[in-house]
């Protein structure tokens, strides 16, 4: 033991430079010299390479890396050459002459470190060849990518337990395995575990999730020239290292043209770019010659820019982890950044759409994961923390809800209202009604397509008339993104969730964060 632990610090030293190890890393990296499995949990940034890269450099014969990014490989093989380790990779980008040429250098020893995509694992001829090396030591990348729990599910993950069982029967042996996520709440990491059958004397090093010298904060602007002017207002005149995620690419086009039409050096990258184009842009961004990245969720996993000072995403995403990964790109560098979530009623009834025709269970429970960071009065960062199945801890004092001062509003009292109305137009017609008809309903709404259907006849008609119907429609939204309301099927109908009927009996209050007054003004215009 003690002599591969002299071997550790010396490679971090003379190949990588560095004087100690971060956190996690030395655990791992025994735990694989002992022989036996790891499940590591490091989120982004906290350094995992070192900890597959400098045992696979102490054991003998061939390690090989399963990683799910042809351009992370590539950064990858590029960073290890230059300090001066043999490595190489196998992706479907290489011509044949290129893949003969690697494994030749593998024959002839030179090669150590083969990162491989999981799609080469189900192809007998590369098992046959791998199979002629001594293969000590297997290390699994984006792990969660095999778990259908998990965000970013690849199906391609699924073989990589028949190719490590293929290969054991071939070589004789059991390569140890190391799995590697920047992201995974429990139910996840047992599903890795499981997925791997790794052995039940694994090791396991979950890191904390918590990024201290990240702010996290929600917004709510109301409309696309809102959204913009907080967007100018969070660059400032001399803007640093930005990335604003758009959900869709007509978006990122749209932002990235006003910003750039407004001064400001931005760009935009998204996934109907052609390859030339997206490298060209990610190196732009890279360094520096770019400040603000519009871009969809295509943008980031291999993007190793440590210095990205603010991350704002332009709407809420599918889920709390993929938000958490998205912003958790900022401050790399461990220095103070902010991370801005803008979040909007539509936006919260559209998402909801959008999962329940998929009819996805798991999907919705995730998106409601995500809803409630954005209606949480509650510190952000304990929410995200919790999700992660950290213990509960103290506020961090250092997010927007923990420094917002601002009022509350007690809504349970239209809260009330709004369930009684959805409850009773189903009961009055055996069918259930979008937003905008609930909204005009309560209004009491003379509208024509209100009156000739006998919307009038229910007994809630008009019980919100000296609400706006924009107030109300915003109401029913908080509803919907605190759980109380659901809304569903192709005609995006309201419907009262368990919880909305439970709340019937149990009355918990529901309060909102109150709106600043441009914004009240903005409702009044019926925006
Ligand atoms: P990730 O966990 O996101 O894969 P990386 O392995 O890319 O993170 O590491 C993030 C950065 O931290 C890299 O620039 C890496 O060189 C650096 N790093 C990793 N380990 C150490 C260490 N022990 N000391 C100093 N820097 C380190
Ligand atoms: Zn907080």
């Amino acid at each position: 033991m003690e002599s591969s632990m002299q071997a550790k610090e010396q490679i971090l030293k003379d190949v990588y430079g560095y004087t100690s190890f971060r956190q996690g890393q030395a655990e791992i990296i025994d735990t694989i010299i002992e022989g036996r499995d790891v499940l590591a949990i490091m989120p982004t940034s906290a350094g995992k390479s070192l900890c597959y890269q400098i045992p696979a450099l102490m054991l003998p014969g061939i390690t090989l890396v399963i990683s799910p990014l042809i351009s992370l490989m590539k950064d990858q093989v590029d960073s290890l050459r230059g300090n001066g380790i043999q490595a190489s990779f196998l992706n479907s980008t290489l011509a044949e002459d290129e893949v003969r040429a690697i494994y030749q250098s593998l024959r002839a020893g030179a090669t150590r470190i083969l990162y491989v995509a999981p799609e080469r694992l189900t192809n007998a001829d590369f098992l046959d060849f791998i199979a002629s090396f001594p293969v000590s030591f297997i290390s699994v990348d984006e792990a969660h990518c095999i778990s259908s729990w998990g965000h970013d599910f690849r199906p391609a993950y699924r073989s990589i337990l028949g190719f490590i069982e293929a290969l054991s029967a071939r070589i004789g042996y059991r390569p140890r395995i190391a799995a590697f996520t920047g992201t995974a709440t429990k139910e996840v990491q047992k599903d890795i575990v499981q997925q791997l059958n790794m052995s039940a004397n694994h090791g396991e090093v979950v890191l904390s999730f918590d990024r201290p010298n990240l702010y996290f904060a929600v917004e709510e602007p109301r409309s696309g020239a809102e959204k913009l002017a907080r967007i100018k207002e969070l660059l400032g005149p001399n803007p640093e290292p930005t990335i604003i995620y758009c959900r869709t690419r007509r978006a990122v086009e749209s932002v990235a043209a006003k910003l750039q039409k407004a001064g400001y050096n931005a760009d935009f990258y998204h996934a109907g770019l052609e390859p030339d184009e997206r490298s060209r842009i990610q190196d732009a961004f890279q360094y520096g010659e770019v400040d603000v990245m519009v871009a969809t969720n295509a943008f980031g996993m291999g993007i190793d820019k440590p210095d990205v000072r603010q991350v704002i995403h332009y709407g809420i995403s599918d889920s709390l982890e993929a938000y958490y990964q998205e912003a958790g790109r900022a401050g790399r560098d461990g220095q103070k950044s902010r991370c801005t979530l803008f979040y909007s009623g539509a936006d919260v009834v559209d998402a909801k759409r959008r999962i329940s025709m998929e009819n996805d269970p798991l999907a919705a429970s995730k998106l409601d994961a995500m809803l409630r960071y954005t209606q949480t009065a509650g510190c952000l960062r304990r929410c995200i923390l919790e999700y992660f199945g950290e213990e509960t801890r103290e506020d961090c004092g250092d997010c927007s809800n923990c420094l917002d001062e601002g009022e509350r509003i007690d809504i349970s009292l239209e809260s009330r209202k709004i369930l009684a109305c959805v409850y009773r137009i189903k009961e009055r017609f055996g069918y259930s009604v979008g937003v905008g008809k609930v909204a005009a309903v309560l209004k009491g709404s003379t509208a024509a397509d209100i009156l000739s259907k006998h919307f009038d006849e229910v007994s809630t008609y008009g019980i919100m008339s000296e609400e706006s119907e924009a107030t109300i429609r915003q109401y029913i939204q908080v509803l919907v993104a605190s759980g109380y309301l659901q809304v569903s099927g192709e005609y995006a109908v309201l419907e009262l969730t368990p919880r909305g009927y439970e709340q019937f009996s149990v009355r918990a209050p529901i309060k909102i964060r109150k709106r600043p007054e441009r914004g009240a003004a903005a409702a009044s215009r019926g925006e």
